[in-house]
């Protein structure tokens, strides 16, 4: 399977968008989407494309939102299907000015963030399930930020892996894996003095009680078989709801 150029996956989105598309923001000349939907139900923050050699993400939420599954339509859901079209149409993770927005998120200053940051405004989400994928990776893992202490972590890993392998590393970017594929940080979590913030950390800090950041290898399976993960994994999110 080929990843879609942004201007399709816009396409689609349009086609079936049922008013909830709203352009968040314009970043080195594309627009940028996000998507609302109410339901009364539990309300979710999604996100991807943050990097743009990582397309499983919005392939993912592209086909979610165009086959619209019956337990997708029960919650709320604030989600941006991608975040960093100019790196997302390169296949480059860092965006025209050679930045990692995923590690400016303390700042109001890169128009990706604004746009995120100005539409959240004053919202709060039951969880936020951020979408990447990882050029190192051989299998799929997750990191967990639980600051009520309810742990789902180790259910999603176990869900996805009847689709991918579980991630075999210890070790994931220096930090010790809680259980295999999983690095779970329960309780609260201080941003103050943390000088780097990663979209993770903006999320839990201000608007998210509960923090799923799933990562698929990038690299050694198909892209198909990567989507499928990612939904998976996102479904499993959603049924430890209430
Ligand atoms: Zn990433």
């Amino acid at each position: 399977m080929d990843r879609l150029s942004y201007e399709e996956l816009v396409r689609r989105w349009k086609r079936v968008s049922r008013g909830s598309l709203f352009e968040a923001g314009r970043a080195s000349g594309y627009p940028v989407y996000g998507w609302r939907y109410e339901s009364g139900g539990p309300s979710i923050y999604l996100s991807t494309g943050i990097h743009g050699d990582e397309p499983a993400g919005p392939m993912a939420v592209t086909r979610l939102l165009e086959e619209w599954p019956g337990w997708f339509r029960t919650f709320s859901w604030m989600i941006f299907p991608c975040l960093n079209p100019w790196s997302y149409e390169r296949g480059l993770r860092h965006n025209e000015k050679r930045l990692d927005l995923n590690r400016l998120w303390r700042e109001n200053r890169e128009p990706e963030i604004r746009a995120v940051r100005r539409s959240i405004h004053g919202l709060r989400f039951e969880i936020a399930y951020l979408m990447h994928e990882d050029y190192d990776a051989k299998g799929f893992y997750l990191y967990e930020l639980a600051p009520d202490r309810s742990s789902a972590g180790k259910r999603i890993v176990r869900a996805v892996r009847s689709i991918l392998p579980v991630e075999p590393r210890r070790f994931i970017e220096g930090r010790r894996v809680t259980s295999p594929g999983l690095i779970c940080r329960e309780g609260s979590y201080h941003l103050k003095g943390r000088k780097h913030w990663p979209e993770a950390f903006y999320l839990i800090g201000r608007h998210a009680g509960h923090l799923f950041n799933a990562e698929t290898p990038s690299t050694g399976f198909d892209l198909g078989l990567r989507i499928q993960a990612q939904i998976k994994g996102l479904r499993t999110a959603m049924e430890l709801l209430p």
